[in-house]
């Protein structure tokens, strides 16, 4: 299958599982997962009409769409997926259009600083460890009303969405739906959950963005 045909293929995939949870399949974005891809295939999904693209590191998205792709970079949003070091917080805010792995109050002041150097700022959504895995990235459940609460008073951020990966070999069905609880607790409407082998049950958990890297551009390895 063509890179167009497996994207047609994984639209309808998200389209019957919103189906399935009475849910519009608009609700759901389909973000394309460009990390280490080579050129050709990032080539192929834009002419296929993908416009939604994540990269989980800087330096890489830099190159990618601040260099070859710079023709694309205004017609396309960029979301980053991976951790973010808070000294790539100004470059970060300066390429990405909305940062996913908000996970720390040292982060968000950094962000907010670049943001008002840039005149630029990022949406942001909160990256939680639903899993309470220890070496995993993100705010743990029982942390994010506090974290919540300090980003509103101290920096006035209200985050638009929270992000989780699910602990590998796990059913990840019970974290989505974790997650998605978590959000209406804090009446918080976007949900970054879903890769190549999960995004259909997560749509059916309420997903509205999924991310989707393999599936859609095949094996990573640049
Ligand atoms: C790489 C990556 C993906 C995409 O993974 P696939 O299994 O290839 O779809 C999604 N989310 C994050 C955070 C990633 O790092």
């Amino acid at each position: 299958m063509s890179i167009a045909e497996r994207r047609e293929y994984i639209l309808g995939r998200i389209e019957a599982a919103a189906k399935w949870a009475k849910r519009q399949a608009g609700e759901v974005s389909l973000t394309a997962v460009s990390k280490q891809q080579p050129d050709e295939r990032i080539k192929a999904a834009l002419s296929a009409g993908q416009t939604v693209f994540g990269e989980n590191r800087v330096q890489e998205a830099q190159k990618r769409w601040g260099d070859a792709f710079a023709d694309h970079r205004n017609n396309i949003e960029l979301r980053l997926i991976g951790p973010l070091q808070t000294n790539k917080a100004e470059d970060a805010v300066c390429l990405f259009d909305v940062i996913e792995t908000l996970d720390r109050m040292k982060l968000a002041r950094a962000i907010m600083k670049a943001a008002d150097k840039t005149g630029r700022i990022p949406k942001l959504f909160v990256q939680v460890n639903i899993g309470a895995e220890d070496q995993k990235s993100g705010v743990m459940p029982s942390a994010l009303p506090g974290f919540l609460k300090d980003l509103k008073s101290e920096l006035d951020i209200t985050p638009q969405g929270l992000m989780c990966i699910p602990p590998a070999g796990e059913a990840a069905s019970p974290h989505f739906w974790y997650l998605n609880n978590l959000a209406k607790d804090h009446g918080i409407k976007n949900l970054s959950m879903g890769m190549s082998s999960d995004y259909e049950t997560a749509v059916k958990m309420g997903a509205t963005h999924v991310r989707v890297g393999s599936a859609l551009f095949g094996n990573r390895g640049l």
